[in-house]
């Protein structure tokens, strides 16, 4: 059924094709009702959605865990926005020779009625949901805009913010568009504000808008960073085909820099960056061992504990003052 129906189609005189998904559940014995097997074969089918579509799952006990994790994680963020509780923290981005800050990285926080800051894996599935995912992106872009409005009144020279942006902001078509226009309305020039995607932008549904958006971005003077480099497909073609300014390393391969995988995967994307015209920062740097390492390696920017967690709006100014903390962890 799956491969007769991804046959394209002749519609109107056009061709068009179409992707299915299917969900499916298999009756064990003692027979189960109808309405409870095509209840099973439903949370199949959105398992298969959330595997990328265009194929078929068939039910297991632990789609059903999953899907409730994720509702769960859908309703918090759907209260949180409703509460006003969604808030954004800034993570300080150095300049390792110097040690000198040349941005922040703005992190999803959002405040709970009792148990204090979380983290945004909490709320991880919202950001997946087309209509949440703005609404999420439209908050952080409002307190951003705020802040950094703020600290330029104030001559608080933050450097730049970046903001994260999930594959389901552009599934809406004139997200470059609308983010420009609220830039413009803040009177902060684009050169402020940086754009982190990750390659599944590029892959997911919606991709088709993804090229055409992000260089709206980039003409304007906005710089595009390529997230989490190197934990997914890492094609080097994205690099070519999207306006892509700075390529930030994953942590994970920051994790053991004597792993001669991990050190041969910093240096090829150190190396790349160079060649290419494009800034590196390394994530996840935590102890001076993996900083010299990277300042070594040629590596220019860093991010990560060492240099401070992430942080209130109102801690930023200090923070630039005083220049970020470099946390000396025990020897
Ligand atoms: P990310 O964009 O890769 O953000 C970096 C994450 O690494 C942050 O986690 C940060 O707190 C953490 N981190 C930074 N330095 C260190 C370090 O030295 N050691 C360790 N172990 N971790 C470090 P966080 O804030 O929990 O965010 C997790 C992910 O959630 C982000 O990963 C990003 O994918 C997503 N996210 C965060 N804020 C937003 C947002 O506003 N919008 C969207 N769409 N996604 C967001
Ligand atoms: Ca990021
Ligand atoms: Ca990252």
């Amino acid at each position: 059924m799956l491969k007769a129906l991804t046959q394209p189609w002749f519609y109107n005189g056009r061709m068009s094709d179409c992707r299915v998904s299917i969900g499916a559940s298999v009756a064990h014995q003692p027979v189960e009702e109808p309405s409870d097997l095509l209840k099973k074969a439903d949370i199949a089918l959105y398992a298969a959605k959330l595997r990328g579509g265009g194929r078929i799952a068939i039910y297991e006990p632990g789609m059903r865990v999953e899907m409730q994790k994720r509702a769960t994680e859908v309703a918090l963020a759907r209260e949180a926005l409703q509460q006003d509780l969604i808030l954004p923290s800034y993570q300080p981005k150095v300049d390792l020779q110097t040690g000198k800050l040349s941005g922040f990285e703005a992190l999803l926080r959002w405040r709970h009625p009792t148990r204090g800051m979380q983290a945004p894996a909490l709320i991880g599935a919202a950001f997946e949901d087309l209509e949440l995912a703005g609404a999420l992106t439209d908050r952080m872009l409002s307190y951003i805009l705020r802040d950094m409005r703020r600290w330029l009144d104030a001559g608080v020279d933050f450097g730049h913010v970046a903001l994260n942006a999930a594959a389901a902001d552009f599934m809406q078509k004139d997200f470059a568009e609308r983010l420009l226009q609220r830039l413009d309305a803040a009177g902060v020039p684009p050169h402020r504000l940086q754009v982190e995607v990750t390659e599944t932008v590029f892959l997911g549904r919606g991709a088709e808008y993804v090229e055409q958006a992000l260089k709206v971005l980039s003409a304007s003077g906005i710089r595009i960073a390529l997230d989490d480099f190197g934990t997914g497909y890492a094609s080097l073609s994205h690099l070519k085909q999207f306006p892509v300014d700075v390529v930030k390393i994953d942590r994970s391969f920051l994790r053991d820099v004597h792993d001669p995988h991990n050190a041969a995967i910093i240096r090829t994307v150190v190396s790349l960056g160079r060649s290419l015209d494009l800034d590196v920062v390394a994530e996840g740097v935590e102890t001076v061992e993996q900083e010299a390492y990277l300042i070594s390696e040629g590596c220019v920017l860093g991010q990560g504990y060492l240099y401070g967690k992430a942080a209130s709006a109102s801690r930023v100014p200090g923070l630039i003052k005083s220049g970020p903390g470099r946390v000396r962890l025990a020897a």
